[in-house]
Order: structure tokens, then sequence, then C-alpha cells
């Protein structure tokens, strides 16, 4: 079955089986005129219905009606709460999540109202609901496709820009698809029809498609991508997709790691591990998607995308502890960890962004870290810069955006290589000497030491960031797309 989610107005009660209300409690008691359209409903039977809600019985109710045309349709009210700290969004997406992952009937058309305060709490709001409806199923029960029809109502009355939410929410539900994918159907190879499609739907946009791989890859000095994914039946790739508008006065990179699969490679992980790694291209799919959405949504920037694929896996020809691999920016890394591959295929991927694009900001996104987990938590992604201006900006558009993000640790100097990852033989090694000293923010650095150029370094033009997204990625073993929406809010920002 697949739900197709439209914004906007909504059609007349009387055409769907079921209409679904949500908003913060708050927000419902003290707008219930604000309730949908009900006045094909006797006022009586809507005040019973409103009594019903405020008796402190919020948690979801179904209410049946017959209407005048004799049909009959399903109301169902959930509220859910408001307290909201400094660090979040405008309001709890999670929340309106996981409210219609309760309220709304698994089968049939549905209309779904989102009652807002105000239209800045809107594209969360929006992304809450794509993620309520995700793509990819493999479940053999049978169930027909339908429509969810998502009408996103301020109270306030300011207005809520459904073309670009509608743009957005696609974005969401197709990285997380690809994230959700398993890796028997999605390897590099079906990945790279993916990008393929993508580019074909912005053909007249004018975005070219660039794709370097297998032994051009070895050739071509991307020592990362390569040794990484080598040992895989399904050789890794850089995908490169570039968007140049007549007038762009900023370019922007954004590198996104692609690891189909991760075993840990000769590091293998284990049974506890490994389920799950399915996930591990989070970073490249949140490029993808963003990169369509923010192009579709006006972006005025020069873009590129790149995409870092690679499969991690356990083969006579994989890479291996004691290795030692050069990355794309020259420099060489002694392999201590094969478990630590998102910043090698990362390191090509920055490389190739430095070297050849002259991008005046560069952000890598990736599912980098377990630490991350412990430095900002399941909600929120870790963000490194060496701009501070561009980690508020990231941080401030994060919570319009619905991706939360906080600010880790950049200190270079306190978290060098020669500290961090020294290597006897090479210029460094691939994964930290000490775990207790700010990992999550080390592993970022090893990724910044692959910045091409003299003006990466913290005050000078080149503005760099990178989003570990290890934990915000996924929720209830489902893809979230995050990292999708944020870019887009960037795209329009910066
Ligand atoms: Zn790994």
């Amino acid at each position: 079955m697949t739900s197709t989610l439209l914004f906007g107005s909504v059609a007349a009660l009387d055409q769907l089986p079921a209409t679904v209300v949500i908003g913060e409690k708050t927000t419902v008691e003290s707008h219930a005129e604000a309730l949908p359209h009900l006045s094909s409903l006797k006022q009586d039977v809507v005040h019973e219905l409103l009594s019903a809600i405020f008796d402190g019985t919020t948690e979801s109710l179904a209410h049946h009606y017959k209407l005048p045309s004799g049909s009959r349709t399903s109301l169902f009210v959930s509220t859910f709460g408001s307290e909201l700290s400094r660090n979040n969004a405008p309001i709890r997406g999670d929340l309106v999540t996981s409210t219609l992952q309760k309220t709304v009937p698994k089968s049939g058309d549905v209309r779904i109202i989102v009652l807002l305060k105000s239209a800045n709490q809107a594209v969360t709001a929006a992304v809450g609901v794509s993620r309520a409806f995700p793509l990819y199923t493999r479940k053999t029960a049978k169930s027909s496709d339908r429509k969810i029809h998502v009408e996103l109502r301020t109270v306030d009355g300011s207005s809520v820009d459904n073309a670009r939410i509608q743009i957005i929410s696609n974005g969401v539900r197709f990285a997380s698809r690809l994230v959700d994918t398993t890796p028997f159907e999605l390897n590099t190879d079906t990945y790279l029809e993916e990008v393929k499609a993508v580019h074909a739907r912005l053909a007249s946009h004018g975005v070219e498609l660039t794709i370097i791989r297998d032994r051009e890859l070895e050739q071509g000095g991307f020592g990362g991508l390569w040794g990484v994914g080598k040992g895989a039946d399904h050789p890794p790739a850089l995908a490169i997709l570039s968007y140049k508008p007549a007038d762009a006065k900023l370019t922007m990179a954004w590198v996104g790691k692609g690891i189909i699969y991760d075993t840990g490679g000769l590091t293998i992980k284990g049974k506890d591990g490994m389920p799950g790694m399915k996930t591990d291209m989070g970073g490249s799919a949140a490029v993808l998607a963003g990169f369509e959405a923010a192009i579709l949504s006006g972006c005025k920037h020069n873009l590129y995308g790149l995409l870092c694929l690679a499969e991690n896996a356990v083969d006579s020809r994989s890479f291996k502890n004691d290795d030692i691999l050069t990355i794309y920016s020259g420099k060489t890394v002694e392999i201590n960890n094969t478990d630590a591959e998102g910043r090698l295929v990362l390191g090509d991927g920055v490389a190739y962004a430095t070297k050849h694009l002259n991008p005046d900001i560069v952000i890598d996104i990736a599912t980098l870290t377990g630490a991350q987990f412990i430095t900002t938590g399941k909600a929120h992604c870790g963000v490194l810069s060496n701009n501070e201006e561009l980690e508020r900006t990231i941080i401030a558009a994060g919570k319009r955006s619905g991706d939360l993000g906080f600010p880790i640790l950049y200190a270079p100097e306190l978290l060098s290589v020669a500290k961090m990852y020294p290597s006897e033989v090479a210029d460094m090694k691939n994964s930290v000497k000490d775990r207790m000293n700010a990992q999550c923010s080390a592993a970022g650095h090893f990724v910044e030491q692959h910045l091409v150029g003299d003006h990466w370094k913290e005050g000078a033009r080149g503005r760099w960031a990178h989003i570990d997204i290890a934990a915000p990625s996924v929720s209830n073993e489902r893809g979230t797309g995050f990292g999708v929406s944020l870019f887009v809010e960037l795209a329009h920002t910066l």
C-alpha cells in the first residue's frame, strides 16, 4: 500500500470516510471553533464532541456521524503536549508523528487537519506528518493505495506555503524510503539508478551528473572510497550532482556518507551491532533528496550534492586493519579500525569538493558515530563547524525545519591528529586513541583534515560544517529522512 500525502485545502467532509484532527492541547482547547468545518453536522453534535474532548479524555476519540448525504464519516480528535524548551522546534514534530500513528485509520482515504498556533510551526508539523507514513514495506498483507489530504490550519490566520511543504514532504519520504530499503535491494548499482532518476527529474533545471566508479576511483586517487568499497560485489561510487543557476552568488557543496551496508568490515560487528546497518547511508539520502527539494523550491545558489557510496563488506578483497589508504586529499591514513569507514569516504568527498568545486560552504552529513547518541541525544544531530555564524545558522534552521541540532565542541588544537590519531607510519590513523575525549567532535575533525586548501581554518573564508545524524536518522526502526528539511531551509537561508 502506498499512501499519497497531499498538502493543501481539504476536500469536503462527506467525500472522505475519516477526518483526523490533531494539535497541541492548548491550541485545540482555545480554538475549538477552528476544528474542522462541521457545518454539515448539527451544533449539538459538535458540542457533544467538544465536551468529550475537553473532559480530560484527550488521547483519541472516534465519533461516527451520519452525514446529510447519507454517507458515514468518522471523526478522530487527538491532542499532544505543548511544552517546549529553547532547544526545540516551535512544535513537537515527534509528537505529531506518534499521535498520527495512533490515531489515523490504517486504511482508506483520510483527511488530516493539524491545528497550528501559527505558520512558523508548519514545516516541523509537515515533517512530523511525513514521518508517520513511510513508503517502504515488504509486508505481504494486501491493502489498497490511498490518499491522505493534509491541511495545516493556523489559528492566527498566518499563511502556510503548501507548495514548498509538499516538496519537503516528498523529499523526507523519499530519503526515508532509501534508508528503509534493504541492502539486498539498495546496493550501489540500484542506488545510482535512484540518483539518475533524480537527475532526470531535474533535467529542466540544467542539473548535471558525474559518476566516478569502481577502478576509476582507484586510478583517480580516491583511496577512501576504493579502500572501503572494493570488497563488495557492487563497486563503490562517487556521484556528483551539480546545479549552477544564472546569477548565483554563493556556492555550496553537500557531501553525504552513503555506506550501503556496514558490516564493520574485517573489524566485523556482532549480532547486536550489525542489524540496522542498512541505514548507514542516511547522510547521502539527505543530500540526494535535499538537493532535489532545494532546487524544486527555488534555490538560487550554486549547489553540489556529492554522494559517497560504498558497501563495507567482508571479503578477501576487503581493506584490512594495518592497510594505509591515501585519501583524495593526498593524506595517508593507517587503518586501525575498518568499522570507522564513514570518515574515509567522506574524506574523499570533501577533498573532491574543495579541490574542484570552489565552494564557499561545505556541509558534510553522516551517520558517523555512536558517540553522537551520547553527545546530543536521539532527537538532535551534532553540528561541528569552523565558523560560529554558520553553526548558529544551522541550529536556527534546524528549529524552523524540524531537524533539530546542537553544537558539538570545535577545538582542533585540543583534538589534533597528533593527539587523537597518531600513526608511526602514516599521516594519521582512522580511529581515535582516546575514546573518552570528545569522540563525536574528533570524528568530525578527522573529516576536516581532508578539506583541501589553506582557507578552511577557523576564521578563514572557507565555511565548513559537519553534521552527525547517527541517532536522529532513524526512529523506531524507520528512516526519518532527517536532514532533507534542514537542507531546504539552509538553501533558502544562507
Ligand atoms: Zn562502520
